[in-house]
């Protein structure tokens, strides 16, 4: 960390850049006394609003009730980095590793669902600055040459169309002294602007006759013989399914809490770039972009070209510690901050606007579980790990066939039905967690897998992402 890291990140706005605007929508009432409904949504973020949206624009008569313990998209769904990928396993070479037999089938699931998520947005016109776009992963060392080799070869024999570039070839996209080449996707990537998504949802949900109830915070879910009995401090909603769609929040259900767990991640966003400093880092496509270590950033442009600048430094707390203290960690921020001088030098004396953190709820195979409780009437989605604005519409989708007792070619998957290996209660977890950090790092600087992380493998809990 440098001085002027320290110095851009003290000048930064402690707010969420991509929800810190005027038109946010006004908040809706609380819930107060009991009401009935069909189909009950907890958590309004992408998860809860598609599952919304698309149990309603199925069955329009359908009486759809959505609990939000703060607003909508106050979550991960307004502070993430908008990469909307098609990818609903975290990424292919996760994919790889876990559901090897079914991936085709879930890259084909993911490709028709990216599609979808376009078409909604066009037959809704909603406005959410969404583009189609190439992703890079970037090389930094000799080892993450050879590993993205690797990676081109496998995605050769898999028919994924893709692009290996050496050292002069990715700095011809995007100049940055740090890059030693890079391996473009093609046809996997949106980007979104995210908040401008999830309120674009929430405006169409409540237009196709959702009840929105937000600062009401789900305390319990109980049932009593046939239906459902959702708590909040004010009142009750009696339905007679339940999506719990709380994802880092696995507070309503104890059993989401052996499989989830919060981990924040922490974003800059940097002030407008001139022309001047466009030209000097060219990056004219404006692709989605990370580096391909273990622990990674991620960057992109936005459409008044600033630069998100985020990853790399994800903290889990003791006990699945979540709430505002732990979304102002400036170490964190400094840390990657320098980073971002490291990556651009030639942009020195571009400052950052905004810095924020959110609470990102993964599992032990970082990519979207399931689980269903009382009679298969309520079904729960989450743990999309850093992968979830394109798959938490496949993840509403599978919730609604859960609860409504569908059997489909989703709920055939492996993925849906079994469930990754459950984390550890404190205090093994948070040493568990820590252990897996420290030996991640130690990957990195050697570009060698250590012995946690061997034995991570060998019990199903990869790191291939
Ligand atoms: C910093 C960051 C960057 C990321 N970048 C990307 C990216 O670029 N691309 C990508 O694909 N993914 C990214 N992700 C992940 C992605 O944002 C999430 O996977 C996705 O938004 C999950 O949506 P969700 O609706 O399941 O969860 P959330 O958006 O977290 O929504 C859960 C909602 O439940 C509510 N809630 C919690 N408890 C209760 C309760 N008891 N009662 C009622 N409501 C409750 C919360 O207030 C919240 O609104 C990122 C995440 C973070 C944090």
């Amino acid at each position: 960390m440098t001085n002027t890291a320290a110095a851009l990140v003290a000048e930064a706005k402690p707010a969420v850049f991509w929800s810190d605007r005027p038109d946010a929508p006004d908040v809706a009432p609380a819930l107060r006394g009991s009401i009935n409904a069909d189909l009950c949504i907890v958590g309004a973020g992408f998860t809860g609003l598609w599952t919304a949206l698309l149990a309603l624009e199925e069955n329009p008569g359908r009486r759809v009730t959505i609990i939000e313990a703060e607003v909508a998209a106050f979550g991960a769904s307004s502070r993430n980095g908008g990469f909307c990928e098609a990818s609903l396993t975290h990424g292919f070479f996760n994919g790889l590793s876990h559901w090897p037999d079914e991936l085709a089938t879930l890259e084909r699931m993911g490709e028709a669902n990216l599609t979808a998520i376009i078409d909604t947005a066009q037959r809704h016109g909603i406005d959410a600055d969404i583009r189609m776009t190439d992703q890079i992963s970037m090389a930094l060392t000799q080892w993450q040459v050879a590993s993205l080799a690797e990676y081109a070869e496998i995605f050769t024999a898999h028919g994924v169309r893709h692009t290996l570039l050496d050292r002069n070839g990715a700095r011809e996209i995007i100049d940055s002294p740090t890059y030693q080449g890079g391996l473009i996707d093609h046809d996997a990537l949106a980007l979104v602007d995210p908040a401008r998504l999830a309120w674009a949802l929430r405006r169409v949900v409540l237009e196709l006759g959702a009840s929105l109830y937000e600062r009401s915070r789900v305390t319990s879910i109980t049932q009593d013989r046939n239906t459902l009995v959702v708590t909040t401090e004010g009142g009750t909603v009696t339905a007679d399914r339940v999506v719990v769609a709380t994802n880092a929040w696995a507070e309503p259900l104890r059993q989401m809490r052996r499989y989830i767990v919060p981990v924040y991640d922490h974003v800059l966003m940097t002030e407008p770039l001139s022309t001047a400093q466009m030209a000097a880092i060219g990056w004219s496509e404006r692709q989605g972009v990370s580096d391909s270590a273990n622990q990674f950033h991620y960057y992109r442009l936005t459409a008044d070209n600033r630069i998100l600048w985020g990853g790399y430094d994800a903290n889990y707390y003791y006990g699945n510690g979540m709430g505002p203290r732990y979304e102002n960690r400036v170490a964190s921020h400094e840390l990657i901050a320098g980073h971002f001088l490291e990556t651009f030098p030639q942009l020195e004396g571009l400052g950052f606007s905004h810095r924020w953190a959110g609470p990102i709820g993964t599992t032990s195979k970082f990519a979207v579980s399931f689980g269903r409780r009382f009679d298969d009437r309520l079904a729960w989605a989450a743990g999309y790990t850093g992968l979830g604005v394109g798959a938490s519409r496949w993840g509403a989708r599978v919730a609604l066939d859960l609860v409504d007792g569908l059997e489909t070619e989703r709920t055939e998957l492996e993925m849906v039905r079994k469930k990754p290996m459950p984390f550890p209660p404190e205090p093994l977890r948070n040493l568990a967690i820590q252990t897996t950090r420290r030996a991640i790092a130690k990957a990195d600087r050697t570009g060698r897998d250590g012995l946690v992380l061997r034995t991570l493998d060998r019990f199903g809990v990869g790191f291939d992402s």
